[in-house]
């Protein structure tokens, strides 16, 4: 059952467009929704969540229109917010179970088997007893996804998951992830490049509320391979160098910039080729001028 967006469009009172004719076909499995802060993902992730509206467009996710029939969505949707609420001084077995019952899982065995089979899936049977307000930013975030799979949803939605947590919260969190299985559309949203090249087996890139590239991230990179090179400069020449050439990322390596530059052709002048990462794809499309990737569509 694949998700469907067509030409979805949001300006907010201000002026800002926040989704401009956005258009995706989103397949079961995890997708990623790259993109820097203000791009819109967060507009497009409440859209899909039912809690804002569009301006035009359709999305359907099967036989569901989305957009009108919202309570048949938020039967099958489970939706973990960038800003997960506060968190009570109350044990994480006790809040899951209350949130079990307000989505309507009202045998009370039944009730029991899902809350401990997320929390074991989620690998917090062993803390279940402890406050929730006492857990750590994985912990949260992975109460967040436990709640959210209560209603063994066919659209999961997670926003921005991994934000502010430390590398091996990270990994827990993906590993929780990776293990949802086929059947769900999951949709990750995400400015960190990495999250999506572990985790997702398609992804779209978007900037200013438009949908810059989608595809397979590995036939992304590879599409790259070979017109990625690198160069470590002087930091005083970098703006002669981003004149001269299509500079797609500069980094510090031992206080020197080495800055990747997007060309067909080997540029000589003492730049060496390096494999192309799914950072060269995505800076490509950020601060490149890569139209050429969006034939690969
Ligand atoms: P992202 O999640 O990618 O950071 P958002 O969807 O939050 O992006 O924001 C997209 C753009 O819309 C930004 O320019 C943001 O400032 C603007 N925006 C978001 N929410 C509102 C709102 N409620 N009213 C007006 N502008 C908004």
């Amino acid at each position: 059952m694949n998700l469907i967006i067509n030409n979805l469009s949001k300006t907010y009172s201000n002026g800002v467009k926040a989704l401009q004719d956005i258009s995706l076909d989103i397949p079961t499995g995890m997708f990623g929704l790259l993109g820097p802060n203000g791009a819109g993902k967060s507009t497009l992730m409440r859209t899909l969540a039912t809690l804002q509206e569009a301006d035009t467009g359709t999305v359907s996710l099967g036989d569901i229109d989305i957009l009108k029939q919202k309570n048949e969505l938020r039967k099958v949707l489970g939706y973990l917010p960038q800003q997960f609420g506060l968190y009570p001084k109350i044990s994480a077995e006790v809040l899951l179970n209350h949130f079990a019952v307000l989505k309507g899982i009202t045998n009370k065995n039944v009730r029991k088997e899902t809350v401990d089979a997320l929390l074991h899936k989620t690998n917090l049977y062993a803390v279940k007893k402890q406050n929730l307000s006492g857990f750590s930013g994985g912990m949260k975030q992975r109460f967040g996804i436990a709640q959210a799979l209560l209603n063994n949803p066919k659209l999961l939605i997670v926003d921005e998951p991994t934000a502010g947590l430390d590398p091996v919260e990270r990994n827990r969190f993906y590993n929780v992830l990776s293990e949802l299985g086929e059947n769900t559309v999951v949709i990750l949203s995400t400015h960190i490049v990495e999250d999506v090249k572990e985790m997702c087996t398609n992804m779209a890139i978007i900037n200013q509320g438009q949908v810059l590239l989608k595809g397979n991230p590995l036939k992304l990179i590879e599409e790259l391979e070979g017109k990625v090179y690198q160069k470590t400069i002087v930091k005083s020449e970098l703006e002669t160098y981003k004149q001269n050439y299509q500079v797609i990322s500069e980094k510090l390596f031992l206080g020197k910039p080495i800055i990747h530059i997007h060309s067909d052709t080997a540029p000589g002048n003492g730049f060496t080729a390096v494999d192309s990462g799914l950072e060269d794809v995505y800076f490509s499309q950020i601060f490149g001028d890569n139209t050429n990737l969006k034939s690969i569509l």
